[in-house]
């Protein structure tokens, strides 16, 4: 038990420990008025020793005995009824034994308090604070009478209904009398200036301000008013006579009864009057008024920030966004492993970031359980049962189970359900939505769906739900009992989207689009790695790596990491300059100066998230780790000097979302635009890109016909093609150069073993360039690197050339593209094993990232030249494929133009779209055969046959090898598909094959007919 019953720790000002006077369990203290000890504490200050030294007389009543603790005290002198030795000293308590009499304890001691020796106590010429151990402290609550003689020029104050002071001498001598017994009291002394104000109904308020800060004592003034009134009427009459605020040269932010004592530094910063102060204040009604029951656990914190710092957001219309902020910090911290219950938590944690989870639960979950119980009972309810709750146990010791007491009886309802499995259970609801469906009935939509809980035992739950059509916002709240519910909701119009709590009305775990990257996701990660660029910044650095070896950060040099590690942890990337960093990321614009703290989404892994850290020096570092614990919450910190620049959170959708049904789009009959006119609008822009479904007839058409109507106008132009690989460049140089023929083109290109696709789609394109001596510019990675990406789930295994040849800066974190490029994934799901989804990813970025630098390394040198972009309908997204990655590298205009295939967020990924009508290509002429190359490179080996093909009529054979069409030699399968092209209009092949035989190989010739085979553009048939 680590908490000091009359001062309540807010972590909201400071997130510092409280300092545990751990030496025993309090006694509980019901009834203990009437027979409570009176502990008569007299002492003297001498600030040029920073010592104190005090007399306690402490009045024993018959029948109680007193277990007191006087560690880091000089006790010189203890009389027990005038004796001495009728005490027992064990360590560091002294045992005073009950007695039938009254008894009398005098204790004579002495403090010295060096300078900044303690955390929470000073004494010297600025000021006393006392709030460590400075007195024999009780195990048990009593009455205080507390004399203090301190320079004539301070003022004093204790926890005290009245306060007496006048001078003696060169002194003054101040009396603090407090009717309710207590387990500890606080001290502060220094040159304050008192001003005075009122609350209620003539009660006293006061603050006691340092002269250097009067001019906010004004606004603390009026803005503790307002919550002393504003308390008064929710809850009751403030429990003492007189409420102050006061200064501390030590940076505390505690609320004792009838006063808070708040740091210097935290006092001066604007926004605490609109925060913590209010939270300090609701201290008095629920901490001090009513105290927390030693027995049971802590309430006070969840109701005090549900009733102050929850409130004051909902004043300000960000109700919402904190109670997600709270539902994020939960979800960052604490892991179901860690057994965290909201009736265990007893204090705010020992140390900063080891009690980050204990203080997630009770401050976090815990607000969210009185906004839940807020909305089973309705407002009116819950305020009465606070009010019954506070006026029946005030100035006594409350817990859990009191206020329990309080809900049931004002309710009416029984609540014990409700309380046991929001306390008692150390998970949250982890809701999905399945199956969502529409039908009709007659002719009227009727949504369904599934809500799932993935917890072991299903939660009972109050969910609301929103479902949204086009006219109309229908709200409902389901009552889910239990796992899997299914529930059918009959609405007017067709529903677009279905939100489950959308207004954070539920404790729960948030799924990944809610969930932001923010840095305490990083640092409440169990699979973390932090990244370093080299050695170098270990010094830089350095004052930051403590925090994360503190924290138990694995950190490792950037050589070190492996695609493996990428894929499975959240990352920290120390500098932004390394190698892994930027084949991620590129390189992020963080401002110039200072230091930069930017968290994202792992690109690799939904789960995890990634942070890029970058600085301007050692002293930017450090002067901004001191801070960062402050701004969990945030996914983009920027600092200069230590002082906070720029602070954001990236947005996430509101609510768990379904969508439902997207209505298609259209367009205007009237807007709708002439060939021509587009191409005159197509003329402003540099890059044009003109997407294709590869198989896609249409849409090479279009290609061409936009080529040709571009290049009327303007001769100077290129083509860059998806379809070459950029090691094939001098091949195409030397085709549009007329320096070698088709066939030779194709051979040399491989086009055919890279690319595969029906030549003859892209023919007409590729002969117009050439008709007009236009530079044709082969804008794709070698197919092998990335194969092997693919397969091992990353490019770091490549070897070292290889990698140098991939573009360095390759950004993954566009919005969306990760969840485009899954749903690509998912619908190939199975070929992609070995490197998992990290591997498909990569391999379509590398694709992107390369395309992109071609482009712009092209239209770097010929900035004249306007370039068409050939490629799939994937790769000229304008939002996160080939387009934005360009701009990255170069300021040039681009355009989009793609054929509608009815999608309807076309216009969104494109800027120029047309109705083309479908189109088709004459049968490519196929044998019916699947081949492989052989390994002696002689001939084509057939591995199957098409049963209903050509080839198996003619009687061709598996394991036959095709050694010539006609006359023209095959060396491999790529031969025969080149064969194969020219022989459009043949009614029939002369194919010259070996077979083997027992006894050696047979030649023969077979005639292959070429009619009636069905289409197929896929060239891996032939
Ligand atoms: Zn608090």
């Amino acid at each position: 038990m680590t908490v000091k019953y009359t001062k309540i720790f807010c972590y909201t000002i400071l997130p510092i420990l409280l300092l545990t006077i751990g030496f025993f369990m309090p006694l509980p203290s019901q009834a203990a008025h009437l027979n409570a000890p009176v502990h008569n504490i007299s002492m003297e200050f001498d600030l040029e020793t920073n010592s104190l030294s005090a007399n306690s007389r402490i009045e024993l009543p018959a029948g109680v005995g007193l277990r007191l603790g006087i560690s880091n005290l000089n006790v010189s002198r203890i009389l027990v009824n005038g004796q001495p030795g009728e005490a027992t000293q064990v360590g560091d308590y002294l045992d005073i034994h009950e007695s039938t009499n009254d008894q009398e304890i005098l204790i004579t001691y002495n403090k010295i308090i060096p300078p900044g020796s303690a955390q929470y106590s000073m004494i010297n010429e600025s000021g006393i604070t006392l709030s460590d151990q400075w007195y024999p402290i009780a195990d048990r609550e009593v009455l205080f009478k507390l004399t203090a003689l301190i320079p004539d020029d301070f003022e004093a104050i204790s926890e005290a209904e009245d306060i007496i002071s006048f001078q003696i001498g060169n002194k003054k001598q101040v009396t603090f009398r407090f009717p309710h017994p207590l387990f500890a009291i606080n001290f502060v002394a220094g040159p304050y200036i008192i001003t005075r104000g009122e609350f209620g109904e003539g009660k006293d308020l006061f603050a006691y301000f340092f002269p250097e800060d009067q001019e906010l004592a004004a606004e603390y003034l009026e803005k503790a008013r307002q919550y002393l009134d504003r308390y008064e009427k929710m809850l009751g009459p403030y429990p003492y006579k007189r409420f102050s605020i006061v200064e501390n040269r030590l940076p505390t932010g505690f609320a004792m009864p009838t006063y808070t004592l708040l740091g210097q530094a935290v006092v001066r910063l604007p926004f605490i009057v609109d925060t913590s102060l209010g939270h300090e204040v609701l201290h008095a009604w629920f901490g001090n008024g009513v105290r927390m029951s030693p027995q049971e656990g802590n309430w006070v914190e969840g109701l005090t920030t549900y009733l102050a710092d929850q409130a004051f957001a909902a004043d300000k219309d960000r109700e919402i966004p904190y109670r997600k902020e709270q539902l994020v910090k939960y979800q960052s911290y604490v892991r179901p492993d860690m057994d965290l219950t909201l009736r265990d938590f007893s204090n705010v944690g020992h140390g900063h970031s080891k009690g980050r989870p204990a203080r997630a639960v009770g401050y976090n979950k815990s607000s969210m359980f009185f906004h839940m119980l807020k909305n089973r009972l309705g407002p009116e309810v819950f305020t009465d049962s606070l009010r019954d709750f506070y006026i029946r146990l005030k100035h006594k010791t409350g817990g859990w189970s009191d206020l329990q007491t309080s809900f049931e009886s004002v309710s009416g309802m029984e609540l014990n359900d409700f309380f046991s499995q929001w306390l008692d259970r150390n998970d949250v609801p982890e809701i999905l939505i399945q199956q969502p469906e529409i039908r009709n009935n007659d002719g009227y939509p009727v949504v369904s769906f599934t809500v799932v809980q993935k917890n072991d035992t299903p939660y009972t739950l109050k969910l609301p739900v929103i479902i949204k059509t086009p006219t109309e916002e229908i709200q409902k709240i389901l009552s889910v009992n239990d796992s899997p519910s299914t529930f059918e909701i009959p609405l007017a119009s067709i529903p677009e989207t279905l939100i489950i709590d959308p207004g954070y009305d539920i404790m729960r775990s948030l799924s990944p689009s809610e969930l932001p990257a923010t840095w305490s996701r990083f640092s409440g990660a169990v699979n973390k790695i932090a990244i370093l660029s080299s050695e170098n910044d270990r010094t830089l650095y350095s004052s930051f790596l403590e925090q994360l070896e503190a924290d138990e950060v694995h950190i490792l040099l950037q050589d070190e990491v492996t695609d493996k590690d990428l894929a499975e942890n959240s990352l920290l990337f120390i500098g932004t300059e390394s190698r892994v960093s930027r084949s991620l990321f590129a390189i992020p614009d963080h401002p110039e100066g200072g230091f930069t703290l930017d968290a994202r989404g792992n690109p690799l892994n939904a789960d995890q998230v990634a942070v890029l850290v970058s600085a301007a020096n050692k002293e930017q570092v450090e002067k901004a780790a001191a801070k960062l614990r402050h701004y969990g919450k945030y996914s983009y910190l920027s600092f200069k000097d230590g002082r906070i620049q720029d602070k954001r959170m990236t947005e996430t959708d509101l609510g768990l979302q379904v969508q439902l049904v997207s209505r298609p789009a259209g367009i205007e009959a009237n807007t709708s635009v002439a060939f021509d006119d587009i191409i005159e609008k197509l003329l402003h822009y540099q890059v044009i890109y003109i997407g294709e479904g590869h198989t896609d007839y249409e849409d090479h058409i279009l290609q061409l016909e936009i080529i040709r109507a571009l290049y009327k106008h303007d001769p100077n132009l290129a083509i860059g093609m998806e379809m070459f690989t950029r090691s094939t460049q001098t091949v195409l140089d030397q085709y549009m150069k007329r320096d070698m023929d088709e066939k030779t083109f194709l051979k040399e290109s491989h086009y055919f073993k890279m690319w595969r696709f029906d030549y003859r789609l892209y023919r007409d394109i590729i002969n117009f360039a050439r008709h007009n001596h236009l530079p044709l510019i082969a804008l794709n990675l070698e197919r092998d690197t990335v194969s092997q990406v693919f397969k091992n789930g990353g490019p770091m295994s490549l070897p070292e050339d290889d990698i140098s040849s991939l573009p360095a800066n390759r950004k993954l974190d566009l919005p969306g593209y990760r969840e485009r490029i899954e749903s690509a994934y998912m619908m190939h799901a199975g070929q992609g094993q070995n490197g998992g989804f990290s591997g498909f990813f990569q391999a379509q970025a590398l694709w992107d990232e390369t395309m992109a630098e071609t482009i712009a390394d092209y239209m770097e040198i010929h900035p004249d030249t306007r370039l068409v972009i050939i490629a799939g309908r994937g790769h000229v997204d304008k939002t996160d494929a080939i387009p934005p990655r360009v701009s990255r590298r170069l300021p040039v205009s681009q355009a989009v133009v793609i054929n509608s295939t009815g999608s309807t967020t076309e216009s969104e990924t494109a800027d120029f779209i047309f109705f083309s009508s479908p189109a088709t290509l004459s049968p490519f002429p196929l044998l019916g055969v699947m081949l492989e190359d052989t390994e002696d490179g002689e001939g084509a080996l057939v591995t199957a046959l098409n049963p209903q093909g050509q080839a198996k009529q003619a009687g061709i054979k598996e394991k036959d090898i095709i050694l010539a069409i006609d006359s023209d030699p095959v060396n491999d399968m790529e031969d025969v598909k080149i064969v194969m092209l020219y022989k459009v209009k043949s009614d029939a092949v002369t194919v010259q094959i070996k077979r083997k035989k027992f006894f050696g190989n047979k030649l023969m010739e077979v005639e292959v007919s070429l009619k009636s085979e069905g289409q197929s553009h896929h060239m891996k048939r032939n």
